[in-house]
């Protein structure tokens, strides 16, 4: 099982279109995937079309005691091999509510460590605040996508999330390599193509060299929630996501490889 976080502390940037759309792809490769909404705002969760209202059961009841078994948050999503587990709005209280509780940052890592045989990749959507819930993301996962838009203020995002990265990677003692994918990317404007250079020279082999552009096909939520033909990309969007999962699988596989 391999566990991928897809973080960026900035909102917006593509982070839930790049859980849903790998979570895709790796299904459509014969992968048996979970998604797990971390984000309070519940925007994969919306996207499969669960009312949040009364809330669903989901990630907080990972956090309560004592914790729910993983398997009974588990949702199909039609698409076959991609299941979920829903995020419910309450999860923006859990900050306030255990902040005296300790062992908590490891609360989804235990969880889904008593889980490890029911998937091969499990892909956790982040909310975009630096709290209890991206700690506990980043302490189970095995490698970080950094989605981030292509354009400049949104350098200083990605620092703040690799200083991240790198705090959490010495605190656990254990690598946790690091994808950056530029999304959002529109080829017209000088802005876009410059701040991808600048991402390339700061952050060298990291940054995946091309880019997800902007397809509005991709906003529908159909294009990445509704099943199709196993393999179907349609639109310049997918498919761009479908060339950046070649690139993490190769990273992971080399660096699965390092480790053994
Ligand atoms: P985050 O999870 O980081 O907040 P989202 O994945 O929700 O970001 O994306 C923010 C908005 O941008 C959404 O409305 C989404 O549909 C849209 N979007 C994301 N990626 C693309 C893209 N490649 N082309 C066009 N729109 C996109
Ligand atoms: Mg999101």
């Amino acid at each position: 099982m391999r566990i991928w976080a897809i973080a960026n502390q900035k909102g917006g940037v593509g982070k839930t279109t790049t859980t849903l759309a790998l979570g895709r792809g790796l299904a459509a490769l014969g992968h048996r995937v979970l998604l797990i909404d971390l984000d309070p705002h519940s925007s994969l969760t919306r996207a499969f079309g669960v009312p949040l209202d009364p809330p669903p059961k989901g990630v907080l009841d990972l956090f309560s005691t004592p914790p729910a078994d993983l398997s009974g948050l588990l949702r199909e999503s039609g698409i076959p091999g991609l299941s979920y587990v829903c995020a419910q709005t309450a999860l923006a209280t859990l900050e306030r509510r255990s902040a005296n509780q300790p062992g908590l940052g490891l609360a989804l890592q235990n969880a889904l460590t008593r889980h490890a045989r029911h998937h091969d990749y499990i892909l956790l959507d982040c909310p975009p605040t630096l709290g209890l819930l991206m700690i506990n993301a980043l302490a189970a996962a095995d490698r970080l996508v950094i989605p981030t838009q292509a354009e400049p203020l949104a350098l200083h995002g990605l620092a703040g999330m690799s200083r991240t990265a790198d705090m959490v990677e010495r605190s656990r003692r254990r690598p946790l390599p690091v994808s950056i994918l530029p999304t959002l990317f529109d080829r017209r404007t000088r802005a876009g193509t410059e701040t991808l250079k600048q991402m390339q020279d700061s952050y060298g082999e990291r940054v995946w060299e091309d880019a997800i552009p902007v397809d509005t096909r991709i906003c529908a939520v159909e294009t990445l929630t509704q099943p199709g033909a196993p393999g179907e990309y349609p639109g310049r969007g997918l498919s761009a996501y479908r060339r950046a999962l070649e690139w993490i699988l190769a990273e992971d596989a080399q660096a699965m490889e390092q480790a053994a």
